[in-house]
């Protein structure tokens, strides 16, 4: 199969194994560029085969010699579909990860189920042992409510009035008015249950419950705070609500932590980088772009892996931790800079649509995009065929 990026309404429909086999290994060999440092021994990743969730896993398995066990929703290559990049991901971390000598596991299915958790608890028992660290990086369009058999869809929309912004069309490369609509109280409702924290705390009075947490435990999840231009849609709309959703369970969490394993319950706020759901919000395609321009200008862009490396080398299991009013460790402290702000949302008020095009920022912005589905790898002959098949014997099981 020659494998070309399709895209529809500004999301790939495809993936390129090759392509996430070379955004793999180039995560691995920039975490092993890095100092080692002491880390956790057992981690338990909840949305671990891409994005951050990925990011965590690569630093953590080659930067801190950690057992890695992560959960992702995949979909497996199947007659013409070429399968999701984050089931090429697993299945390449599993091949680089082999010269660690340490246990990797994944499981891919419904983090949101029971059966789920249950097969979790069940491998930790007899292979792995107690965790150290659970992140939970999951980013998800909807979750299946097993009491009622209803899927809830979670909403990028407003709360109150609507929003306009520009995105980037990554097919056409044109810049378009993008409408966000106000949500309804049960759409606020049902993006809290997707994307905000019950999930997360369930996940932790299980393995509780079932004393798979190791003394000091700590588990982390991400939010993300951002400045006014995306203050409307984000913190003010209905992701935002899911947020401090998230961020509250955090806290009740963090009381249980402490008391019971002299652990911690804790949220770090992320850069925005690029990922599937940053082209349906808009200013955020342009505002990403003029971000990852002046960010690089200044020398201070980072990649996804060294930010994430940074986070568990630094502030996590080091002594450089930057931590807001509300106690979340502030991983976006070189995003929020305000030289950096200001020159960011000034570029994004005056700069032409055409301009915009041309950035060197928005090309960045544009390649990750493209990369994180496997394409635009200058190494890789897209022109060549790819069998899946003899690929998939690969399989993470
Ligand atoms: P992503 O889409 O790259 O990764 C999401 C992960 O969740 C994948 O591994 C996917 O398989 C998994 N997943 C989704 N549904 C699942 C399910 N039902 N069961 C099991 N796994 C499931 O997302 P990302 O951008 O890395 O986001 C991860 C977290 O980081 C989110 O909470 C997001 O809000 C936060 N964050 C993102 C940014 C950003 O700019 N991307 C910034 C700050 C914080």
């Amino acid at each position: 199969m020659i494998i070309k990026p399709s895209i529809r309404s500004n999301f790939f429909t495809n993936s390129h194994p090759l392509g996430c086999r070379q955004n793999v290994y180039n995560q691995v060999l920039e975490a092993k560029s890095f100092q080692n440092f002491e880390g956790p021994k057992n981690v338990l990743i909840i949305g671990g085969s891409s994005g951050y969730g990925l990011a965590s896993r690569i630093a953590l398995a080659f930067g801190a010699n950690s057992n890695t066990l992560n959960v992702s929703f995949e979909s497996a290559p199947k007659a013409k579909k070429t399968g999701s990049s984050g089931w090429w991901n697993n299945i390449y971390f599993q091949e680089f990860a082999k010269e660690t000598k340490n246990l990797h596991k994944d499981f891919v299915g419904d983090a949101f189920s029971q059966e789920m958790k249950d097969n979790v608890i069940d491998y930790a028992k007899k292979h792995m042992g107690k965790f150290d660290l659970v992140i939970y990086s999951l980013a998800s369009g909807g979750r299946l409510n097993y009491a009622t058999n209803e899927i809830i869809k979670s909403h990028i929309k407003t709360i109150g009035e609507e929003a306009k912004g520009k995105t980037i069309d990554i097919l056409d490369l044109e810049v378009k008015e993008l409408v966000v609509t106000s949500a309804t109280e049960q759409e606020v409702k049902d993006t809290v249950y997707v994307m905000g924290g019950s999930d997360w705390h369930d996940w932790i009075d299980t393995l509780d419950q079932n004393d798979l947490l190791n003394p000091g435990a700590k588990t982390i999840s991400y939010t993300y705070v951002g400045g006014p231009t995306t203050e409307k849609i984000y913190r003010g709309g209905t992701v935002g609500k899911a947020k401090e959703d998230l961020e509250r369970h955090a806290v009740l969490m963090n009381e249980m932590m402490k008391n019971k394993y002299d652990g911690e319950a804790l949220i770090s706020s992320s850069k925005a980088v690029a990922t599937k759901a940053s082209v349906y919000i808009p200013s955020m395609t342009n505002y990403i772009s003029c971000l990852y321009d002046v960010m690089d200008r200044y020398g201070v862009h980072e990649s996804i892996l060294k930010h994430k490396y940074r986070l568990f080398r630094d502030m996590i299991y080091g002594n450089k931790r930057i931590v807001d009013s509300q106690k979340r460790i502030r991983l976006d402290h070189l995003e929020m800079d305000e030289k950096i702000q200001y020159e960011t949302v000034h570029m994004m008020h005056t700069i032409s649509n055409e301009d915009l095009l041309n950035l060197k920022g928005t090309k960045m912005f544009l390649k990750d995009i493209y990369q994180i589905n496997g394409f635009e790898f200058d190494n890789i002959n897209y022109e060549e065929d790819v069998d899946i098949d003899a690929l998939s014997e690969l399989h993470p099981e």
